[in-house]
């Protein structure tokens, strides 16, 4: 059996052996008893769903020292970084748990039976219900917020559906540690046995994709990756939803009022954006429109002073440091694509990059394959009258397009956010990226193949991906839901067409 090794990425040696690939018949005696936790699960109801997401919050919290010591070992993300993702993480479920309790995302809906332009119409109730077991593969780049206890973790759980997590090989300690503290919690609230299960192993987990047990995906990482798993999908007897998070560039335009007026401290943000955790967000900006001239130049000279200063950077496992090298010399094949600063050299020891700032001519964007490059890469194109909006209409769609400019510039702006919102699921002004806060109105996700839904990863309406509306017609009291029972005082319904608040 091949054991899940946890690798030191400084060193890209083995420090400890974590655990043994799940055997075939393990992934589905563990999806078994997640089928046979959903029912109970649901019954138990959304207050009871509100104290477990609670409970896990203060469980993680209370290892928060030795998850984050152990988070630093296996993936080199910085102490202050992952002591800012645990406390992500545990807000993430402590608002899950509030959105448990407001109720709006069941979207309860009563129309009761009476006349209609098209003659009596029945009683009709509908609600959102749990869709069963999900599978959650975590990511490599956010080892808390975006994997094990992470964000399609307590969405799911929201929802009232049993998770099985796929734990990255990146760092299989921490999920292993992470794991453990969602159970323990589970258990300590007699949460139905099955509840949360854990597979290790890439075969495991191509087998939990394909397991008729399971009845959608959470996926976050490359876009080969999660085309590998759709594959799986779409072989599967029944099709499932997959709820992948992918790839994109995140553009940025940087107006000629915006370069003149700002210029050096954009160049600072933008850098500090692109070289931050090693560059390895997904929504790392990877292309960035400066204008030709005085002001362009001046925030391209210091954004090259800034990268020429950076350090080398421990990316987090071989695939995503050999990926980083194989895309950057793709680039440097490129005739139009020139280097305009190198940051610390790598060495040879564990998985180090050399930061990079590229610069092209905006006009000749069109000739080269422009791909993600995970890691502190970013090219500069350099345009002058209207090329970016020429050069944006071609480009792929991502997660995020962000606009510098001056306030004065309104005709621009609104261009701009005309061309980005056709590529881009998150518009930001004079902003970066980097740094997605979760929240009720937060959007992260975009055309493909930036993500292949129209859902969101982070933020509350997430938990709108593992839930499939049901409408009761005509039906008893005692097997509706209670939100849809007469008088349920608690959250906001639709009332033959109304709104209405709780009282
Ligand atoms: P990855 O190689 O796609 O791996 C992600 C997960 O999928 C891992 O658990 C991996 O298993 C599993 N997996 C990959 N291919 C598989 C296959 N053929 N069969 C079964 N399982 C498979 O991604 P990564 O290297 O962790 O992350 C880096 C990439 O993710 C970057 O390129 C970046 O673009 C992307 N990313 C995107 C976002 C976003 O929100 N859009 C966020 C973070 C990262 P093993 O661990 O066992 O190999």
């Amino acid at each position: 059996m091949d054991t899940i090794d946890s690798i030191d990425p400084s060193t890209g040696h083995v420090v400890e052996a974590v655990a043994e690939a799940t055997a075939p018949g393990q992934v589905a005696e563990i999806v078994a008893a997640a089928a046979a936790a959903a029912a109970p699960f649901e019954a138990l109801g959304r207050g009871f769903r509100a104290g477990l997401l609670r409970a896990i919050g203060d469980e993680l919290e209370r290892l928060r020292a030795e998850i984050v010591a152990l988070g630093m070992r296996e993936t080199a993300l910085p102490e202050p970084r992952l002591n800012a993702e645990l406390t992500r993480t545990v807000y993430q479920a402590n608002l899950f748990a509030d959105v448990l309790d407001e109720g709006s995302y069941l979207e309860a809906t009563i129309d009761h039976a009476g006349e209609t332009p098209m003659g009596p119409g029945p009683d009709l109730r509908r609600m959102l219900t749990p869709i069963g077991p999900v599978a959650v593969f975590g990511a490599s780049n956010f080892p808390l917020a975006f994997s094990v206890p992470g964000g399609d973790t307590v969405s799911a759980l929201a929802a009232g559906c049993p998770v099985v997590v796929k734990a990255h090989s990146s760092h299989p300690g921490l999920s292993l540690l992470t794991f453990r503290a969602m159970a323990a919690a589970a258990d300590r609230l007699n949460a139905p046995t099955g509840l949360l299960g854990i597979v290790f192993g890439t075969e495991p987990g191509a087998a939990l994709v394909a397991h008729p047990g399971i009845k959608a995906v959470g996926f976050t990482g490359s876009l080969v990756g999660g085309k590998a798993l759709m594959g799986i999908i779409n072989d599967r007897e029944e099709p499932i939803p997959f709820y992948g998070e992918l790839a994109g560039l995140n553009p940025i335009v940087v107006t000629e009022g915006a370069a003149a007026a700002r210029g050096e401290t954009i160049a600072a943000g933008l850098v500090n954006s692109v070289i931050g955790s090693g560059g390895q967000l997904c929504t790392k900006p990877g292309l960035v429109f400066v204008p030709r001239g005085a002001a362009g130049d001046a925030l391209v000279a210091e954004a090259v002073r800034l990268v020429s200063a950076a350090p080398a950077a421990t990316l987090l496992n071989a695939r995503i440091s050999e990926s980083y090298r194989s895309t950057n010399a793709a680039l440097d094949a490129y005739p139009d694509i020139e280097v305009l600063a190198e940051g610390g050299r790598s060495t040879a020891a564990g998985f180090t990059v050399t930061p990079r700032l590229l610069q092209v001519d905006a006009s000749r964007l069109h000739d080269q394959e422009l791909a993600e490059c995970f890691g502190p890469t970013t090219l500069i194109a350099r345009y002058g009258a209207d090329q970016p909006e020429t050069a944006l209409s071609g480009l792929p769609a991502s997660l995020t397009g962000t606009v510098h400019a001056e306030p004065s510039e309104t005709d621009r702006i609104r261009h701009l956010s005309t061309l980005l919102k056709e590529k881009a699921g998150r518009l930001l002004y004079n902003g970066f990226p980097t740094g997605v806060l979760v929240s009720w109105a937060q959007h992260h996700g975009g055309p493909w193949p930036s993500t292949n839904t129209l859902h969101t990863s982070v933020g509350t309406t997430a938990i709108r991906r593992w839930l499939r509306p049901v409408a009761w017609q005509d039906a008893p009291t005692e097997v509706l839901p209670e939100e849809l029972r007469e008088d349920y005082p608690l959250i906001p319904r639709r009332i033959d067409g109304r709104l209405l608040l709780p009282r």
